[in-house]
This record gives C-alpha cells, structure tokens and sequence, in this order.
C-alpha cells in the first residue's frame, strides 16, 4: 500500500467557458451545400449496394445520395427517415467506420469511403429545423399498443405503429424520452439539445401518448399492461451497471461513468460539474471511450484507460480509440483492476497485468502496477434490471430477453427489443431497427387477429 495517502483533487472551474465551448463543440460540424455535393460525388450508385447491406436500418444510400445530387433533400430525407426514423441521430452516433462507409465499395487503401454518415445528417437536419411532417397514418386500426421505454427502441416502434394507424402509449422510466440519446450519448456528438429536437419531430405524427416518470415494476406490472393493451413492446435498455467487485468500491472517487455522462448531458453548466485531476476509467467499450474524452474534456490532467485485453477486443472501434489517444487520454491494455486504494477518498488503484493462456483463458501474470487518481469510473458494462419481468413467463438468457427474428417475446403478446434483448451490438441504429422490425410485426399480427 502506498506510504503517503495523496489528498484528492476533485473540483469544478478547471477550464473557463471558451475552452469548454471549443471541446464541447459539435465533433463533426456538418456539411454546407457545395460540401455535400463534391462528398455525394465520388457515389458510384451501385446496385445492391454494400453499404445499405451494412446499414442495420437497411436505408438505400445510394438513392438517398443521388437525391442529394439532385437538390431533392425532402425526397432524400424520406428515404433515410422512412427506414430509420432516428436518420438524424444515427448521422451523429453511427460508428459508421464499421457499419456502411467500412463496405463502401471506394474504401480501399488509396481512396477514403463516401462520407454516409455526414450526408445523411445534410439530408435530414432541415427536416428537424422546421418541423416539416413527411408521414401520414393509416386509417385508425381501433388498437391499443403500450410500449415501455422511451429510448430508440421504443420511439421507433411507437412511431412506426402510429403510422400504422394503432394508438401507442409510452411509458417511460426517464423525466425525459429519448433513453441514451439524451442521457449517455457523448455531448460533442449530438449537440444542441438535438435529441428532445428529433423526439419532438418523431412525436408529432400523432398517436403517441407520452407518459414519462412511469416505471415497470414500480408504477404498474407487465401483466396490467397485457389485460389493458392488444399488445405489449418492451424497450427497457440496459438499466445496472456492473461492478468492479472490488473491496472498498464505495470509497468516494469511485464513480459509475453513465451516471457522470448523464450530469453532463444534463448540466447547462459545464463549468460547475467536479474533475478530479488525475481520471482513471476502467473498460474498453464506448462508456469507456466517452467517460475518458469527456474527463479530459472537461480539464482532467491525466486520463488512463485501463482495458484488460487488448485492442482488437475492445468494444469501441478504432475510430473512437483513436479519438481518445488524439484527446490525450492514455489507454493501457492486458491490465485489470484489483484493489482501490485511499482513506477516506480513492486515491490510487492497483492492477495487474493479463494475458491468455494455452487455452485462450484470461489470466494475470503475476505483474501489478498503481496509478494514482482522485476518479475511477466503472465503465466495465451494463445489465438488463430483470426484476420488473420475475414471473411473467417472458423468456430469459444470459440476463437480456429472448426473441425471434421480428423481436416477439415468448408470450404471444409481448415484443421487445433494442439492448434488453439477446444478441444485439448494443447501437443506438440497431435499436431502431428492432423497434421498426417488432412494430410490423405486431401490426401483422393484431390484423390477422381481425
Ligand atoms: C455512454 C454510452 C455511449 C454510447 N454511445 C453510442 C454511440 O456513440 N453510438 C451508438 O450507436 N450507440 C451508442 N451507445 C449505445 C446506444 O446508446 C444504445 O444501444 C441505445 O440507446 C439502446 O436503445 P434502447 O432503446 O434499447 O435503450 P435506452 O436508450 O437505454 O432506453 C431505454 C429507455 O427505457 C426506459 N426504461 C428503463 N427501464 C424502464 C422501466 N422499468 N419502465 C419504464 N421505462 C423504463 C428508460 O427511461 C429509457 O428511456 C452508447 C451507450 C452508452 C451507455
Ligand atoms: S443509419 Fe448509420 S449505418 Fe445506416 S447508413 Fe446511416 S450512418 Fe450508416
């Protein structure tokens, strides 16, 4: 154990307003006209285009790039937001770098790929910027859909209902919808209150109740909800963050990354939130990445990632990697935590260093090392908080909800989808999809019940 406890050195007022202004700024500013038509140009329009393939909300880039070409941005934005309604925040957050600009056909080693992601925010922010309406609903089909959650997930599937022509009602945990969009996603990537924006447009189809402040298994049971509903869709996301499971994890200075990314998209003043000067995060997923940048953001002095295997498994890709290193975050690899230090605040944490073994088994070497910090946050993962679901003969497995390829659960009248579900890659883009893909299918079938 360290001899001489360092004192902890948490405060707020590290940087002044300009600096905060600048590291808060929008990360990638978008496209102006004359910017968007030399990027839609190198577009060869293929047919089955590898990109759309890519895209988990199956958006046909091409078409959507071609209409941008010719000046239709209306027509560009319902092909974009027709197959994902969150188009606008999907531009912002995609890590498109492994989804449709890593498949386009002009990522080679000599030329870059056609910027997606840009163009489709050029397409859709007029959309947004003035309110204009390009969906209508069908005839009023008499149904009832209740849908919990108020994340992509849920919006998703509420929107696509209520163009279905179903009523919806969204009950939602949160004081505010919009789930990560609103509470987790990093502030420079969607800046502007740019998600309550995009809400308030998806919302103004019609159909839609909000009812936020509303919890499962707090303020009403999965069961009320079958009896009062034709059909149920459970967006929940992932609501627990997973321990360390270290001794003294309560000492203060051990933080949970999501709660300090939810006070900074949530603060009108950057200024006021407390930095420690000396920032350790533990993880190597995209909290990880946003809890580290925003730290040194905000005017940490040192900020060491700690991940305990390497960098092809982190979790953020390399872009968001790279992103962190060029911010002056340091990422050391092959080391996990395993004791925190300090008296009456954290003040150091001791790991020790991995490896595989033989058999592919993550192992310690024997190696240890400190690093000092007046922060550590928790970034190792999220779970599904299943006690709203004990006893409702909804399926379970590894801890998130089993379903089908249209995202129905195993009871007849329940869907779920976005990160409470098995099998996803936990993106802001697949939980659209899941709420889209569950939305038709639930209007299957309360038709065919007819
Ligand atoms: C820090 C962080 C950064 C991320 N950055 C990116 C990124 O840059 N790009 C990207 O693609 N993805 C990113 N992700 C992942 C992305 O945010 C999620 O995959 C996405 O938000 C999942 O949507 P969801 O609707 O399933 O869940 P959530 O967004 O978590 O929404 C769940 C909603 O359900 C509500 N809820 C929960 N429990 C209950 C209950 N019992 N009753 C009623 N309502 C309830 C909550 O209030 C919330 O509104 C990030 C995730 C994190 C944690
Ligand atoms: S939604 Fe995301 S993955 Fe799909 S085309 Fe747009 S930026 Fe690419």
């Amino acid at each position: 154990m360290s001899a001489a406890r360092q004192q902890a050195d948490v405060r707020s007022h590290r940087l002044d307003d300009a600096d905060l202004a600048r590291n808060f700024g929008d990360l990638h500013p978008p496209l102006g006209r004359s910017e968007a038509l030399i990027a839609a140009d190198p577009s060869y329009f293929c047919v089955d285009a590898p990109c759309t393939t890519a895209c988990p909300t199956d958006i046909d880039i091409p078409g959507f790039i071609q209409k941008i070409r010719s000046d239709n941005l209306r027509g560009s934005a319902h092909t974009i937001l027709g197959e994902n309604i969150m188009g606008g925040m999907c531009a912002r957050v995609c890590p498109t770098e492994v989804l449709c600009e890593e498949a386009c056909v002009r990522n080679t080693h000599e030329e870059k790929p056609v910027a997606i992601g840009l163009l489709q925010r050029y397409a859709t922010d007029p959309v947004f910027a003035d309110g204009t309406q390009l969906f209508s609903r069908a005839p009023a089909s008499g149904k009832k859909v209740a849908v919990v959650g108020g994340g992509p997930a849920g919006l998703s599937c509420a929107h696509r209902l209520a163009v279905l022509g179903h009523d919806v009602v969204v009950f939602n945990r949160d004081e505010k919808p919009g789930g990560l969009n609103e509470y987790g996603i990093a502030a420079y990537k969607t800046i502007d209150d740019f998600a309550q924006k995009e809400i308030a447009w998806i919302l103004s189809i019609g159909g839609i109740e909000l009812r936020n402040n509303q919890a499962l298994g707090r303020d009403f049971t999965l069961e009320q909800l079958r009896d009062e509903y034709d059909a149920v869709f459970l967006g929940l996301g992932l609501a627990t963050t997973n321990a360390l499971g270290l001794d003294h994890e309560d000492l203060p200075g051990v933080n949970d990354a999501i709660e300090y990314i939810a006070e900074i998209r949530q603060t009108d003043e950057l200024a006021d939130l407390p930095v420690g000067r000396r920032v350790v995060v533990v993880g190597g997923g995209m909290t990880a990445i946003d809890i580290a940048v925003q730290s040194k953001r905000l005017g940490a002095e040192t900020v060491d990632i700690v991940y305990r295997r390497g960098p092809q498994q982190m979790g953020a890709s390399q872009y968001e990697q790279d992103l962190a290193q060029t911010s002056g975050v340091s990422i050391h690899h092959w080391a996990s935590p395993i004791e925190l230090l300090g008296d009456k605040h954290v003040d150091t944490v001791r790991f020790a260093r991995t490896e595989f073994d033989g058999n592919g088994q993550l192992k310690t070497s024997g190696d240890e090392f400190e690093l000092t910090a007046d922060t550590v946050f928790k970034a190792i993962g999220q779970a599904l908080d299943t006690h709203p679901l004990d006893g409702q003969g909804l399926n379970l497995e590894a801890g998130r909800i089993v379903v089908n390829d249209s995202g129905k659960t195993s009871l007849d009248d329940v869907w779920a989808g976005g990160d409470c579900v098995l099998g996803g890659d936990d993106l802001t883009v697949t939980a659209v999809q899941h709420g889209k893909l569950a939305a038709i299918d639930i209007d299957r079938q309360l038709r065919e019940g007819e």
